[in-house]
């Protein structure tokens, strides 16, 4: 029987390497740079990351998420967990190995469903590191609900005509290309009518309304803009699989995106529960350091424990995506993992900023950071209620209702079975 949560030595040192990397070299980035990590880089900036990214290759790391075919070392998901524990500290670290959202998904379905003509255009420079990519798929009229989307394409003669708005689609300001999501067939049944495109970013019609910011960014410079594809032509060769098989195609990237949000989600509640734990030991107030006040413990033990649960959850997940290598199988894993994530996450970053004082809710310190990407984590993917509506659906397939009035397990039910399985044992007083 194997049941071991020991890395093993070989990767261990791998990622004992990461780790020093990330905190030594790649951090730095964060602070100088913060918001060119999704940019085509400057030859200023290549003279810096060029070398980061080969040091990487150098060490077996690049592109963990892919199979070796594609460039990757076939590591699976349970290793890519413990690398992303180390990498989800930092903005840049992603792109330096080669794992970044979205691409990562993007290049997944162009893999699994591309042609050969799309997976030479597109795939490769995405798996060099040398662009970047969009999902396109959300509208302003609404996310969660598809059968709202507008966004529609029809065939005019070899060509498609994509005419809609899409919105919050990230990085579409740096990207090469955008996948994007619309209907192709009004009157076929749900989940069949809509396909999807791989559009170049500098196709005619593509426009950027505006660019869309987060939290307090300022208002225009944001990341995740609304597109307007005003009457886009595209080649019918343009399609990514088959026509009515976008659901299928999103289902397949939606699946790997949201357990790598949730594995880089353990390294910034890590990080928060560390700060947490240095500024407890460090703090004097009435008579005592906060590390000694019971309030604090409780902060400190609560984060210790919600931290572990999460983390064997999603670890334990990634063992069985590593197993069936299908993730329909693991969907209602993945789902109620995506559910608990942004609960733990605001939990711990909260509580961490609260005991930091003032100093926490300031802009010297990450956490009203962290806490506003906890409510990006229960929208990001796919909203926490739609999520939690998929969990139960999939937890109540197991189960039967009861054959009568009294639930199966109720006492009286089951004493009388008991004393009826039991009765030649039975004294006449407790028959
Ligand atoms: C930082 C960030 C990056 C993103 N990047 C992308 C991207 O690259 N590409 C892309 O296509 N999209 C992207 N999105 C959009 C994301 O997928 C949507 O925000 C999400 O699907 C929810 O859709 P919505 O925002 O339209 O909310 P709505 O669909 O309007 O829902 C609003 C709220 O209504 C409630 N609700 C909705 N449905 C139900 C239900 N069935 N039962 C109960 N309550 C419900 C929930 O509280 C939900 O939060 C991004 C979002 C964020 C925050």
């Amino acid at each position: 029987m194997s049941w071991d949560f020991e890395t093993e030595p070989d990767f261990q040192e791998k990622l004992d390497w990461a780790d020093a990397f990330v905190r030594e070299e790649v951090e730095p980035l964060d602070l100088l740079w913060p918001d060119l990590v999704f940019t085509p880089p400057s030859e200023k900036l290549r003279a810096v990351i060029d070398p980061l990214k080969q040091q990487v290759r150098d060490h077996g790391l690049w592109a963990t998420h892919l199979e070796p075919e594609l460039g990757g070392q076939g590591y699976g998901q349970v290793r890519l967990c413990l690398l992303n524990e180390i990498l989800g500290r930092s903005s840049w670290a992603p792109v330096i190995f080669g794992c970044q959202a979205p691409d990562t998904g993007n290049a997944e379905i162009i893999a699994k469903f591309g042609t050969d003509e799309q997976k030479e255009k597109y795939l490769q420079p995405l798996l060099d590191g040398e662009v970047f990519s969009t999902f396109s798929m959300t509208e302003p009229e609404g996310g969660s609900d598809p059968t709202q989307f507008k966004c529609r394409a029809w065939a005019d003669g070899d060509e498609w005509v994509i005419d809609g708005y899409k919105f919050f689609s990230s990085n579409a300001k740096s990207a090469e290309f955008l996948i994007v999501m619309v209907v192709t067939d009004e009157n076929a049944p749900r989940g069949k009518n809509m396909s999807m495109f791989i559009v170049p970013a500098d196709t005619p019609g593509l426009i950027i309304e505006r660019n869309v910011g987060l939290g307090s960014e300022p208002i225009g410079e944001g990341s995740h803009a609304l597109v307007h594809y005003d009457h886009v032509r595209l080649p019918a060769s343009a399609m990514l699989g088959d026509p009515g098989q976008a659901f299928a195609i999103a289902q397949t990237r939606l699946g790997g995106g949201r357990i790598h949000h949730a594995m880089r989600t353990i390294a910034q509640c890590q990080y928060a529960l560390d700060m947490m734990c240095e500024r407890a030991l460090s703090r004097y107030t009435k008579g005592s350091l906060l590390a000694d006040k019971q309030f604090v413990q409780g902060y400190i033990s609560d984060s210790y424990a919600q931290l572990a649960q999460f983390r064997l959850y999603v670890l334990n997940t990634a063992w069985k995506i590593d197993k069936y290598n299908d993730y329909k199988k693991v969907r209602k894993d993945i789902s109620a993992i995506k559910t608990i994530m942004p609960q733990v996450y605001q939990d711990i970053a909260g509580r961490a900023l609260q005991v930091h004082g003032a100093l926490g809710a300031s802009n010297e310190m990450p956490f009203g950071r962290m806490v506003h990407g906890a409510h990006v984590m229960a929208l990001v993917d796919g909203a926490t209620e739609v999520h939690k509506v998929t969990v139960a659906k999939a937890v109540l397939r197991d189960y039967e209702p009861s054959d009568d009035l009294w639930p199966t397990q109720h006492i009286p039910k089951k004493l009388a079975a008991a004393r009826a399985k039991y009765a030649a044992h039975l004294d006449s007083e407790e028959k």
